[in-house]
This record gives C-alpha cells, structure tokens and sequence, in this order.
C-alpha cells in the first residue's frame, strides 16, 4: 500500500510537469509565428513616460480633457457649434441638466481614459433616477455613472455596468457627494466595409478595483434593446452624459493607444 502511494504520486508529479511544459518549453528557439525573437536586441524599446506625481494624475503623455479650469475641450451636442454649457467651479464640472450631452473637440478611438465622478450629496430618486450620467466612448458604448450606494436597479444599469449589457463584477459605490475614479481601458471595434471584423472591449476599474474584465460589446448600449453594430469612423469623441442629475466630474486626461490587439 505504501510503496502504492509512493508509485502513484511520482506518476502525478509526472504527469504535472507534463501538463505544465516544464523542461519541455524551448523559450530561445526563434518562432516564424512571431514578429520578434526572445530578447531580441531590434525589438524597439518603449517610450518614456513620466508618470503624474499621483497615479490619479496624469502623465506626460495624456491629453488632458478637463484640469478644473474650463471647458475648452469639450462642445456641447445638442446643436451643431454649441459650446458645452456644463458648470464648472471649485476645480470640478457639473451636469447642468437639459443643456445635453457634453462630448470632446478631439477624436479617440481605443484609449486609456481617467475620470473622476460624484452623484449629488442631497440624494434624491431612486434607481436610474439618482446620480446617472455616464461616460459614451465613439458616442455608443457607455459606462454607467449611478449612485448606486444604497441604491437598487436592475444589475446591467448600476454603477460600473456596461449600461443595458453587463453589471459590474462588484459594487465598489462610495458613498454620494463622495469623489469615486473610473479607469478605463477601451478597444474600439474594427470594421472592413460593412462588415465588423473585431468587437470593442471594454475594462474598468472603479475606486481601483476591477469591475469590467474585458467585456466584449454586443453593439452599441441601449436602454431596453442590444442593437448590432453599425460601421462608423475609427476615431470620434468621447461624451458625458446629461441624465438630468447634477452629477460632478474632475481630473479628466485620456491616452490614445496604439491599434496592436491583433500582435
Ligand atoms: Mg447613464
């Protein structure tokens, strides 16, 4: 029975490393399936960045979209040529509900984006009724801003959700009047023609903590509908909603990113 044991855990232990690639991987053998050998000395090294004296600051290469000054960078949507006529005081912007949509000058498509976000303080509705707005990357695909401390809705429309597809993995809401962080990497789609040849995916981080691990849109996001894709420009701006809450935003800076999903 011992010596068994002792048989059968050497036949485990074998069949782990096996299972693992252990001593089987040759990492220097060059690969003609990659651009690039192991360690290769042509291999361009990456750009210096410098980093924000804060991780919640920008770095050296973001475009900054709002610093707590103006609105300079944004246009209102309602009209063609509207200036965005959100409020802005005391370093921070707030929707001024029926003004619309504010959305960015300039274009993005796949981006790394930073924003920060309260609901009101004077808490008042309920559901999508308290604290919504929300961040629409290429003027489709949003984020959902909601207060959703202490506050129920349906899973796919709460804080963090990618709005009417999926619900946060978590609930990480602080409390309103509360400053709370969206990171947020998104991956535009890829069209050939007519014809979408990859998905956009989207990750997020609220208050640093993951809440969007790669979702792949469906299309665009609708209330009470999943509608396709439609083929639209590589680049366009990125928008914030009016919800008619007068819900505050700060310290906004996006990166473009490089188009490199398929490498
Ligand atoms: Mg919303």
């Amino acid at each position: 029975m011992k010596i068994g044991s002792m048989i059968l855990m050497i036949a485990l232990g074998a069949l782990w490393t096996g299972c693992t690639g252990q001593h089987s991987t040759n990492f220097d053998n060059p690969d003609a399936n990659y651009t690039w050998q192991v360690h290769d000395p042509q291999r361009p090294i990456p750009p210096v960045v410098t980093p924000g004296t804060e991780d919640r600051l920008p770095p050296s290469d973001a475009v900054v979209l709002f610093d707590g000054t103006d609105l300079s960078a944004w246009k209102g949507t309602k009209q063609p040529n509207q200036p965005a006529l959100w409020k802005v005081e005391n370093g921070y912007l707030e929707v001024v509900p029926q003004t619309g949509d504010i959305e960015t000058k300039e274009v993005f498509g796949s981006c790394q984006l930073h924003i920060e976000w309260a609901a009101p303080a004077a808490v008042k509705g309920d559901s999508q009724g308290r604290g919504n707005s929300g961040v629409f990357f290429m003027g489709r695909y949003e984020v959902q801003v909601l207060d959703s401390y202490n506050n129920l809705t349906y899973a796919d429309g709460q804080a963090g959700a990618i709005y009417s597809q999926n619900p946060p993995l978590v609930n990480v809401c602080r409390a309103p009047g509360q400053w709370q962080t969206y990171d947020i990497i998104f991956h535009a789609p890829k069209f050939e023609g007519e014809k979408l040849v990859r998905p956009a995916d989207v990750t997020v981080l609220h208050n640093g903590v993951l809440v969007q691990d790669g979702w792949i849109l469906t299309g665009p996001t609708a209330w009470k509908q999943r509608p396709p894709y439609e083929p639209h420009p590589e680049k366009l701006p990125v928008s914030l909603q009016d919800h008619g809450n007068p819900v505050r935003y700060r310290n906004i800076w996006i990166r473009p990113l490089p188009d490199n999903k398929d490498n």
